[in-house]
């Protein structure tokens, strides 16, 4: 077997050494009265994490991150809707931490978020900077778990999933729900390009985890025979 010589021990260790993979953890929370599930990414080692679509209460997240005595690197947006970027605002104050996305095709819907939250009675922290993401990004915001970009119009139109590939996890937002899609008309919806953005998602492998914006999580090969959106993607 090859070995490498450490200059300070003098021991031989194995160049084709592989550590163990560390499992990131996720703790949900449903924020708002639609229990949007906003999620805590984190390497339970280091304790580094990401925030994915604060949605409700800054406060309430505030709590739990400091319970589980992470370290937040970035929030993470999919798209611009109240129940999913309610808190955004005070919560990057609040850890002092970039936020990241939606696409740049959601600028509109951003501008709209005050308004969306007076219409559905959704608490609204105020306005935020951004840094819109586009497809084929990579984020490094937990060391050693690199996180990919996905643009996934259709629910709206600057919609992104975010794929963190060494755990076979996709965060989809809402651009799908287990056995279904949302529905209801609003603006930026577009039934053909959420069609063309399922049909993207089919190619990742089968055992893709899949955390939606509500309801329970799934996994992409479960999603493939029990949503028929999928099928006919
Ligand atoms: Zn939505
Ligand atoms: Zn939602």
């Amino acid at each position: 077997m090859a070995t490498a010589r450490t200059p300070r021990s003098g021991k031989s260790v194995p160049l084709t050494h592989t550590w163990p993979k560390v499992m990131l953890e996720i703790k949900t929370l449903e924020v708002t009265f639609v229990q949007q599930k906003c999620r805590l990414i984190f390497d339970p080692e280091t304790k580094a994490a990401v925030v994915v679509d604060p949605g409700g209460s800054a406060d309430e997240l505030m709590t739990t991150i400091k319970e589980l005595g992470l370290a937040v690197t970035g929030i993470l947006i999919t798209h611009a809707h109240i129940d999913h970027c309610g808190a955004v605002a005070a919560l990057a104050q609040a850890l002092s931490v970039p936020v990241y996305g939606p696409h740049q095709d959601d600028d509109k819907a951003i501008e709209a978020l005050e308004l969306q939250g007076e219409c559905l009675n959704i608490p609204w922290s105020g306005e935020f900077q951004t840094q819109f993401v586009r497809e084929g990004q990579v984020l490094e915001l937990l060391p050693g778990h690199p996180i990919s970009v996905l643009h996934t119009p259709g629910h709206s139109r600057g919609s992104v999933c975010y794929y963190c590939p060494d755990q076979k996890l996709m965060l989809v937002g809402d651009l799908l729900v287990h056995g279904g899609i949302w529905t209801r008309k609003q603006p930026g919806m577009d039934r053909a390009q959420l069609m063309a953005s399922l049909t993207r998602l089919k190619t990742l492998p089968d055992d893709t985890k899949l955390l939606f914006g509500h309801g329970p999580d799934s996994t992409l090969g479960e999603e493939k025979e029990q949503n028929s959106y999928l099928a006919q993607a």
